[in-house]
């Protein structure tokens, strides 16, 4: 039996399964379909007093950085936005006065070092293209701040690497923003495949894929090597490898993949257009992924077990992330509270530093992933299997 219910952040009346499914854990999430965001591990409000806030500098004012993470800071609880760097002062004191950022606090590239004099600044957030994360973050360190860089880490293992050895060298935290990890949907089926919820894990498929835009400014340094590192992996193809990591909670230990750029097509000059990667975990799982520059916005992915499968689409959207589980014929949808993730990361991170935890998504994670993306490159290029 299934009952409609409206979401008004939907698209209007969707339908809920109002029965279990009869398969071990999952029987609670059919029957009582809204779940609270304090039962995924989201940062509890109880642990600080309200006034305790981290002070946050925003390194790179382009889209993600005004559109998404800024915004979020209305949502925090543990921060607050003190200090912006930018290479646009008109720019930069347009958001100053918006955010209610003293403009004492407005930086640009040439003396961001100086920021290492404002014991406002705890964390610096680095959201500039991918390239120059390692030199922003490096300098962020030396200025004695916390630092959290967006994805991909660095274009290279050798510069996440020294990310992390300056980190560690001035005694700060390096955190790098895989916000997806933070996301109530993605937490509750990382719950669900590791309470075997799905019975045995057997097959994770995920696509991601978004069309480059010659005309967009955001999308200018992606077509170039030198800024993004690479294409459609790197910038949203990081997102399955990711999710196959995080699903299985294992590490991948052999990588085959195809990659292809159409000829003649200028964006792909030097970035490749689509990447499919297939990843072999010692448990058996096996996670087939697909990037692409030029096919309409996808972000999902669908995860086969033994009893049941589960499809989250899309899955590392900035909202409306839609979680179906099927078995046999059936199949339901679980509605979860949709929640904010930016400012579920953020406030992560001012816990970190508040508290002195070591943050869940560290530069670590993103080395892995970064070492993992070399190897898919080398398995594309040379059509050979790559063990890891
Ligand atoms: P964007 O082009 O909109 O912003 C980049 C900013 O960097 C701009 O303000 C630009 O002026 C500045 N900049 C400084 N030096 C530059 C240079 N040499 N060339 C080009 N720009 C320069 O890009 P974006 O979409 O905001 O992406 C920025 C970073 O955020 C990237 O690392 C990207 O992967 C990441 N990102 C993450 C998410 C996510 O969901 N986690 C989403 C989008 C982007």
């Amino acid at each position: 039996m299934y009952q409609s219910i409206y979401s008004p952040s939907r698209r209007g009346f969707i339908k809920q399964a109002s029965y279990s499914l009869g398969i071990a854990g999952i029987g609670g999430a059919a029957a009582n379909p809204v779940f609270a965001s304090q039962s995924l591990g989201m940062p509890s409000e109880s642990v600080f007093p309200p006034e305790k806030k981290a002070g946050w500098a925003i390194v790179g004012l382009g889209k993600y950085a005004t559109e998404q993470i800024m915004p979020a800071f209305a949502e925090c609880k543990k921060s607050k936005l003190v200090a912006l760097v930018s290479g646009t002062p008109d720019k930069a004191k347009k958001l100053a006065d918006q955010y209610g950022v003293n403009s004492k606090n407005i930086y640009n590239y040439q003396n961001y070092d100086s920021i290492k004099n404002n014991p406002e600044v705890d964390i610096i957030y680095i959201i500039l293209p991918n390239s120059l994360h390692a030199e922003y973050t490096i300098r962020g360190a030396q200025a004695g701040k916390h630092m959290i860089s967006e994805k991909p880490m660095a274009t290279s293992v050798k510069d996440a690497q020294a990310m992390i050895d300056a980190c560690k060298k001035a005694g700060k935290k390096l955190m790098i923003g895989y916000r997806a990890q933070y996301e109530p949907f993605n937490l509750k089926v990382i719950e669900m495949v590791r309470s075997n919820a799905l019975g045995q894990l057997k097959m994770i498929t995920s696509d991601h894929g978004r069309i480059l835009k010659p005309e967009e400014k955001a999308d200018q340094w992606r077509m170039k090597k030198d800024l993004a590192g690479g294409g459609s992996l790197m910038d949203i193809g990081i997102y399955s490898l990711n999710a196959a990591r995080y699903l299985t909670g294992e590490e991948p230990v052999e990588i085959t993949a195809m990659m292809h750029s159409t000829p003649n097509d200028p964006r792909f000059k030097e970035v490749e257009e689509n990447m499919t990667f297939l990843l072999r975990f010692p448990s058996g799982v096996i996670a087939q992924c697909n990037s692409s520059y030029s096919y309409q916005e996808v972000k999902r992915y669908r995860v086969f077990g033994s009893e049941a499968w589960l499809d989250l689409d899309p899955a590392t959207d900035y909202y409306r992330h839609t979680l179906h589980i099927g078995k046999k014929e059936s199949k339901e949808q679980i509605l979860l509270k949709e929640g904010n993730q930016f400012a579920s990361q953020l406030d992560h991170f001012s816990e970190c530093v508040l508290e002195n935890k070591e943050p869940k998504t560290p530069g670590e994670e993103g080395l892995q992933d970064l070492k993992l993306m070399m190897a898919i490159y080398e398995a594309a290029a040379s059509k050979e299997k790559v063990k890891v």
